[in-house]
């Protein structure tokens, strides 16, 4: 699925996402404290490492660079499922939905689907990245929105815009993800 890897960081990615792809969660080395970790670590390295530490360095770009990792997760996901789900449209995102449920990042629900207009709107309630978060200015989970925007991308084989319209985080019952064909 992945190219052959080059980089360490590769090397882990390849080991990691090829193990999500088969469903397998038991991870070795961890005999005490198990597969699981606190949501607060994650949110350490997805608001603080992938997040403000990014914006160190790359300012305004920071959303984008986050975008652009959660729509690589996407089209793995979506890659993944694809193949079970015979390119039936309700199948892929019940099985998406069932794989988003099993990682924890969230309750994904569909509250609009225009297939003729090619516009479609995902709930992603109890989302990990915000979870526990107030008091922000704009939607923070551009990782959820490039990951909604990368399943959409791998099931229609076509651009796609996905933009998070209402946040946890601002104060609103649920993320939404906004997801325009292109
Ligand atoms: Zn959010």
């Amino acid at each position: 699925m992945l190219h052959q890897p080059k980089s360490d960081y590769q090397i882990a990615q390849k080991k990691i996402l090829d193990s999500i792809i088969r469903g397998e969660f038991e991870i070795d080395n961890r005999k005490n404290l198990g597969p699981l970790i606190p949501i607060r670590l994650f949110q350490v390295l997805r608001m603080v490492a992938l997040g403000a530490n990014v914006e160190d360095m790359l300012g305004d770009g920071a959303p984008a660079l986050v975008y652009h990792s959660g729509q690589g997760l996407g089209q793995v996901l979506g890659q993944a499922v694809m193949e079970q789900s015979d390119k039936n449209f309700e199948a892929y995102v019940g099985q998406i939905e069932q794989l988003c449920k099993k990682l924890s990042i969230g309750l994904l629900i569909p509250e609009t689907i225009d297939m003729k207009a090619g516009v479609f709107e995902l709930r992603v309630d109890e989302c990990v990245s915000c979870a526990g978060i107030d008091g922000v200015t704009s939607p923070i989970c551009h990782f959820e929105a490039g990951m909604v925007g990368g399943i959409f991308k791998t099931f229609f084989d076509t651009n796609v815009k996905a933009k998070e319209t209402k946040c946890n985080a601002l104060g609103d019952d649920t993320c939404l993800i906004h997801v325009n064909l292109k």
